[in-house]
């Protein structure tokens, strides 16, 4: 691309709103054909011109996949803009497809768990385990893209496919492991992009086929920075032996509607921090209310700067919910706290949006359960976007992709 200049080094930027859509200015003459040629190369930290580097953004939803959207149809049109789009809507299968088959989300915890038991048990496999983590392998590429991961909680998508598939294939670690180093560290870690991609590198997502990290392959989309030896990387990549069957799609649950009658709270997680286009102008707001910190990713705890990305992120959410509705941010990290935040506000509604299936849903349902029992009414808001897209996710990526420009009609984008 010829418009290095365009983009600041200090890339993903700052964690809120602001920030995001300043980005998504400067990076939208470069989502049309360029994108397309270029985005599979992986120039470094120092340069993230060819990508947008929003994933963190969107994931927190600072900024919301149809504003991307939007952007690079404005500017470039269906056809030009058709992988930058189909990128962004990547994100949306994946998140629909776990929405449609939540075993999967409860299988790979599970897994997760006994691996983490095997590293306790194992010292051989802990010492394995610890040297990739901490880019001590030896190996040229792999050991600096687990350090860049710890330093910056980013990474190109293309070195995390080589991550993985070096991670699967040649240092025979097990997949769960990286998957929740992945999700605890990347400051866009998601629950559906990210397990969902391993499993899809280590052949358990799509049936016969696996990603194979290739010397060749890193040489040429690295730009020379990194060439591996070939004889060190794993000359095949066998699908992994799939434990579990993949269960058959299950239904996208309807978005609620708040009772407009009854004074509210917003209730917000990380995972959606644009109160200001959650549809609730009619309803008579009170307060917001939210977790300082971000919902776990894992039993061994949120990275450093992944955790501070998400905090901020959630501040920002807050307090711009706060401004737009002419109400206090009250920060309620405990369960007791959030009810006790309602109650000094004489609330009777708590609204907040679905989280998709993970992490943050499994806090929030047992949240829920507790606030509901206090006597509050929860009221759970679906975006237009996963309404409309995720039914659609019930078979490849390739059948969901067809759907788009009619969904886009639907939602007024074009
Ligand atoms: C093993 C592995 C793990 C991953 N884990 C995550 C994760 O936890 N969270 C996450 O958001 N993405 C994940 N991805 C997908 C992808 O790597 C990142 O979304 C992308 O690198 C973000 O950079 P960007 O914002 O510059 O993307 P751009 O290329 O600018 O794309 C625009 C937007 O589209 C979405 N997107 C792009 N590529 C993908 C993709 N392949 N899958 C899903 N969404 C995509 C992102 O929201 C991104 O911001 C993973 C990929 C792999 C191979």
């Amino acid at each position: 691309m010829s418009q290095p200049d365009l983009f600041p080094a200090a890339l993903p930027p700052a964690p809120d709103r602001k920030a995001g859509l300043s980005r998504l200015k400067a990076f939208t003459p470069a989502m049309g054909r360029a994108y397309a040629s270029e985005r599979n190369f992986d120039l470094g930290p120092q340069d993230r011109s060819n990508i947008s580097c929003l994933s963190a953004h969107v994931r927190h939803r600072l900024v919301q996949e149809a504003e991307l959207a939007q952007a690079a149809l404005s500017a470039h049109g269906l056809q030009a803009a058709e992988k930058f789009i189909q990128e962004v809507c990547w994100r949306t299968y994946w998140k629909g497809w776990l929405e449609l088959r939540s075993a999967v989300w409860a299988d790979y915890k599970a897994e997760r768990e006994q691996a983490f038991t095997a590293v306790s048990e194992d010292q051989a496999l802990a010492q394995r385990y610890e040297a990739a983590i901490e880019g001590r392998t030896g190996l040229e590429g792999f050991d600096a893209w687990a350090t860049e991961l710890m330093q910056t909680g980013y990474l190109h998508n293309h070195a995390r496919m080589w991550f993985a598939s070096i991670w699967i294939f040649t240092l025979d670690l097990p997949w769960v492991l990286g998957a929740d180093h992945f999700l605890r560290h990347l400051i866009d870690g998601d629950a559906a992009s990210n397990t969902l991609s391993w499993r899809w590198v280590g052949g358990l997502q799509t049936v016969g086929k696996t990603y194979l990290a290739r010397a060749s392959n890193i040489e040429k989309y690295t730009k020379g920075r990194f060439a591996p030896d070939p004889a060190s990387l794993a000359p095949e990549a066998p699908a992994l032996p799939s434990v579990h069957p993949i269960p058959s799609p299950g239904a996208i649950l309807p978005g609620e509607r708040p009772d407009p009658s009854l004074p509210s709270a917003l209730w917000l997680h990380d995972e959606d921090l644009h109160a200001e286009s959650w549809g609730v102008e009619d309803v008579d707001i009170r307060c917001v209310i939210y977790p300082s910190s971000p919902a776990s990713r894992g039993e061994a705890g949120l990275g450093a700067v992944a955790r501070r990305f998400s905090k901020a992120a959630l501040e920002d959410g807050a307090q711009r919910a706060a401004g737009r509705f002419g109400v206090k941010a009250v920060a309620a990290d405990s369960v007791a706290d959030q009810i006790e935040a309602a109650r000094s506000s004489n609330v009777r509604q708590l609204i907040t949006q679905r989280p998709c299936q993970g992490g943050v849903r499994d806090e929030r349902l047992k949240a829920q359960e507790r606030i509901e029992a206090s006597g509050l009414r929860v009221v759970s808001l679906t975006r237009d976007w996963d309404q409309a897209f995720h039914p659609f996710a019930t078979k490849g990526f390739f059948k969901f992709k067809t759907a788009i420009p009619d969904v886009f009609t639907r939602l007024g984008l074009n």
